[in-house]
């Protein structure tokens, strides 16, 4: 089990002001699905690591914490967003918010990761010395206070988007509107909107989510979209994964039904890439069924582009369709001219009148959780670099990043992340090296972003985010097995990452007693591996 973390004192990282640093193996940012995830895999895997997990939250869960606005729930199956080590077991394939916030903070309490856990720790700047093979972290803390860490590795398992605050595109007249507005991601606990007009704006899986639940307290609610999503009615009950469960014994039934739902995902998937028009007709067909022949599901339904080009919505148990047969539910396909003191003038010249109006327009893109980075004193910049196996950037040592699939669970690629960070710890571990930064040949670059759909928030944060190259290891594969042969089964020592090692032999950067750039011996790095 992880041991001590100890005090390192600053002035020999060579960072400024003498204070005490606490030094720990590993790092770990964010204490959501995949910080908690990291952590386990940290632990079993690598027993003698010391580490710790800091979080700019106060609690436990990442996403799962940060949205409860009504309904909120996961769109993938639990059995494949869920741990492999701890399955999901309730019977409900698709989950509740808080349902899920449970089963991490469960998972963190089952296995001891909870007491590792710093909240209010929120990550600003990282900085490489290769001197000490280690990462100097400034965090703000509870009082406001920038505290320090130092770490040989550095886990960046902090999702995808800006927590503080979610995507408002600026509308013109949005100040006259007397009514309340609100973002989805900051939804006010005590809103009150029985029997009020409320008016959705947007048209992805945070809109589907929210308007059937808005629909049955409200006295009528309109998503308003610019244009249409696909939306798929699934069963909540996964009727397979129960005859499953009673026909084969419980600990191998889970690992079936996981592996069902990776292979039938990825298939569909697949389907939508080499035949969308097939799969298009196929889910209008499923709306018509739905909506009956007068509805016009060319206006509100067919999307202009092809199914999975941006993820699709789901529909649990038809509850949106549902919410619009109930006759308290509508869409409107149209654009906002301006907002007015009642409500929204359309382009079309129709007005939309609402008590409250959400804005579930997206997220704001942030990479590394906007942490600044530095190696040896000079700023990098993510935009555009290459992406070693998804997870790692080229030229940063010591660092991995944790960013699931767009096209399937995310936490799929999270569990295969962790798994490869320990067999490089350990490798690193097992010769003596420091450090390991890919480096390799120069990749050729495509001119796409590292998530491979062309959602809104995705476009409008193309420049934050790593590249995707044409070829491994710098090709992000948004494939399961793929990426299982790449990470769970390749040759950690690859030709393309380089190992250094420094002159005394330790295997931690730095010691309780001594830091190796104090020892006088020391000139210079010793590269090991690739070119
Ligand atoms: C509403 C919603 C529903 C979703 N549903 C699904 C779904 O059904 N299926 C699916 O596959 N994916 C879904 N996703 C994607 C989702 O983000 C992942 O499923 C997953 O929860 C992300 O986990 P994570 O731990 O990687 O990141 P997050 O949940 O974003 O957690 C990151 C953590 O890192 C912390 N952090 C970030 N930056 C810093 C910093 N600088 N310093 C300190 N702490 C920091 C944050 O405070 C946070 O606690 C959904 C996303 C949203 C927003």
């Amino acid at each position: 089990m992880a041991g001590v973390a100890r005090a390192a004192p600053i002035a020999l990282l060579h960072l400024g002001e003498p204070g005490d640093v606490e030094y720990f193996d590993v790092l770990i940012v964010g204490a959501g699905l995949s910080g908690i995830g990291s952590a386990y895999h940290l632990q079993t895997k690598c027993q003698a690591k010391t580490y710790t997990i800091l979080d700019g939250r106060s609690a436990i869960g990442g996403t799962w914490d940060l949205f409860r606005y009504p309904g909120v729930r996961s769109d993938s199956d639990m059995h494949t967003l869920g741990y492999p080590f701890r399955p999901w077991r309730d019977r409900k394939a698709i989950a509740d918010g808080s349902s899920i916030r449970k089963y991490i903070a469960e998972t963190a309490q089952e296995y001891g990761i909870n007491g590792k856990i710093r909240f209010g720790h929120q990550v600003t700047l990282a900085s490489w010395s290769p001197r000490d093979a280690a990462w100097t972290v400034d965090a703000t803390g509870p009082e406001g206070k920038t505290v320090q860490f130092a770490c040989n590795f550095l886990c960046m398992c902090s999702g995808y988007y800006d927590h503080a605050e979610g995507y408002t595109p600026d509308w013109p007249g949005i100040d006259r509107y007397q009514g309340r507005i609100v973002h989805p991601q900051s939804w006010p606990e005590d809103l009150d909107y029985e029997g009020k007009r409320i008016v959705v704006i947007g048209s992805g899986a945070t809109a589907v989510t929210l308007v059937p639940p808005l629909a049955k307290a409200a006295a009528q609610v309109t998503m308003l979209q610019r244009s249409p999503s696909y939306i798929v009615a699934l069963p909540s009950d996964d009727v397979a994964a129960d005859w499953i469960r009673r026909a084969l014994p419980a600990g191998f039934a889970l690992g079936v039904i996981r592996w069902k739902n990776v292979l039938l995902g990825m298939y569909f998937y697949n389907l939508s890439r080499r035949r969308p028009d097939r799969v298009k007709q196929q889910i209008l067909r499923r709306v018509r069924e739905q909506l009956g022949p007068d509805y016009d599901v060319e206006k509100h339904f067919t999307p202009r582009y092809n199914p999975w080009d941006q993820r699709l919505c789901v529909a649990p148990d038809a509850d949106f369709f549902v919410a619009i047969r109930s006759g308290k539910a509508s869409v409107v396909t149209d654009e906002i001219e301006t907002f007015t003191e009642r409500g929204l003038q359309l382009k079309s010249g129709d007005e939309l009148q609402a008590d409250i109006i959400v804005t579930a327009t997206g997220l704001k893109l942030k990479c590394l959780g906007g942490m600044k980075i530095t190696l040896d004193g000079t700023p990098i910049h993510l935009a555009g670099r290459a992406s070693y196996k998804g997870l790692m950037l080229r030229g940063v040592p010591n660092l991995s990043f944790t960013l699931g699939y767009s096209n399937a669970s995310w936490t799929l690629k999270c569990n295969l992340v962790a798994e490869y960070v320990c067999r490089l710890l350990n490798h690193m571990s097992a010769h003596s090296y420091n450090s390991a930064t890919p480096v390799g040949r120069e990749p050729v670059m495509l001119d796409k972003p590292a998530f491979n759909l062309n959602s809104g928030y995705i476009r409008r944060g193309i420049e934050f985010l790593p590249k995707d190259g044409s070829s491994r290891p710098w090709k992000i594969h948004q494939n399961y097995l793929l990426d299982m042969l790449d990470l769970r089964f390749s040759a950690v020592d690859d030709g393309t990452i380089e190992f250094t090692r420094l002159p005394n032999g330790r295997l931690s950067a730095i010691s309780a007693t001594k830091l190796p750039s104090d020892d006088a011996s020391w000139n210079g790095t010793v590269a090991e591996g690739a070119p």
